[in-house]
């Protein structure tokens, strides 16, 4: 099983709740973004070009619980930035295990391991692992160096301490499917418990503008990847969005399934656009005029989109939407290795990339900075 029993059953029952009372739009995860400071200048990142102002602030652990219990989500994802940068982390953590959420805490692992002692292993918990595939691909799509074996140092350490940890991996173009299917094989073989992959977004902020995927090869790149799975293999993605990577189903996107929450307020319409921020939970559903986002809209933003925040939420909605959903999502868990002839054509006659030369780009400095704000506020927390 890809995620705990009462995990999935949890799931379940609020989506069935949520149908019963004839919801039409129910957001599924908490996207909680306490910062967006890092330890990492990622070339694909859209978050850590702020000023330096707003790399220094973040969200209290009060204003973390509010927006969990506006939106009631019964799970939370925090991402950022590095969640291990904030100082009070441990106690938001704490405080949304006791609200009996399941939390998935993104983390590059660069301060995993140092920083474990500061958590509890629990069932609500697992540390979501930053990996974007095998050692030189990560580095490359980090621009760091030695990124993979300290990230994977943190997956080992957390795994040996009883932690759920699975892993996140964003593909960008010039990935190699036969490459992240190796990647896939040593994820499984570090304990991790399961794996969600998607491809990137295009931010418009982001310095690499050339590495992103369009549609047309998001498919084909997941055709070749998740065809002929492995039995070993654990994904904790819905089967319908999966399917929907590999071009196999279509969906429509369902922006509000995963709302954001950060410094600014409320995302107005998800994670990956910023078309101003609301002051509540209820002012986001009420103030965005959802029509007008999604592939269908023609929102030109929305063209190439594939990404897990929009799409994630489709797969569940379309599993709990109908009988035929439920049992499309039955047989997919339980019986489809996705056995695929041309999809191995596809991965026998790929060629690898070459993705040109790792760039650092101004992590020194900005992992200075990170950790001199971090050093600065711990003073002041009396850590
Ligand atoms: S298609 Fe992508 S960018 Fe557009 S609203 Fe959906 S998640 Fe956001």
């Amino acid at each position: 099983m890809a995620v705990p029993v009462s995990q999935a059953w949890t799931v379940a029952t609020y989506v069935l709740k949520q149908k019963l009372m004839g919801k039409k739009r129910y957001p599924l995860v908490l996207m909680l973004e306490p910062l967006f400071r890092c330890n990492l200048a990622c070339a694909g990142c859209g978050k850590i070009q702020y000023p330096a102002h707003i790399l220094k602030a973040e969200l209290s652990p009060e204003d973390c619980f509010k927006a969990v219990e506006e939106c009631g989500t019964p799970m939370v994802a925090i991402p950022g930035g590095e969640p291990l940068l904030h100082p009070r982390m441990p106690e938001i953590v704490a405080g949304l295990v006791a609200r009996k959420k399941y939390v998935y805490m993104c983390t590059n692992a660069l301060l995993l391991k140092e920083k474990l002692h500061l958590f509890k292993p629990s069932k609500y918990l697992s540390f979501s692992v930053h990996v974007d595939g095998e050692r030189e691909h990560h580095d490359f799509g980090v621009c760091r160096e030695g990124g993979y074996d300290i990230a994977m140092e943190g997956v080992h350490a957390a795994v040996a301490a009883g932690f759920r940890v699975t892993t996140n991996t964003t593909l960008f173009d010039g990935a190699d499917p036969n490459s992240v299917r190796r990647h896939f094989d040593q994820l499984m073989e570090a304990g991790v418990e399961s794996m969600m992959v998607s491809p990137g977004y295009t931010y418009d902020k982001a310095p690499d503008q050339k590495h992103f995927l369009g549609r047309a090869r998001s498919k084909k790149l997941f055709r070749a990847l998740l065809s002929n799975r492995k039995k070993t293999w654990r994904f904790n993605a819905s089967p319908m969005f999966m399917e929907f990577l590999m071009g196999k189903k279509e969906l429509t996107c369902t922006p509000w399934g995963m709302p954001t929450y950060s410094i600014f307020g409320w995302q107005k319409p998800c994670y990956l656009l910023q078309d101003g921020y609301a002051d509540s939970f209820a002012e986001l559903m009420q103030s965005v005029e959802w029509a007008n986002y999604g592939t269908e809209s023609g929102n030109p933003r929305c063209a190439n989109c594939m990404v897990h925040s929009g799409y994630e939420a489709s797969g569940v909605n379309y599993t709990f939407g109908s009988v035929k959903g439920l049992l499309q999502t039955a047989k997919a868990i339980f019986f489809n290795t996705y056995k695929d002839d041309g999809a191995n054509k596809i991965l026998n006659d790929w060629r690898p990339t070459n993705h040109g030369q790792l760039v650092q780009i101004g992590s020194p400095i900005l992992s200075a900075e990170a950790e001199r704000v971090n050093h600065a506020e711990s003073l002041v927390a009396g850590d």
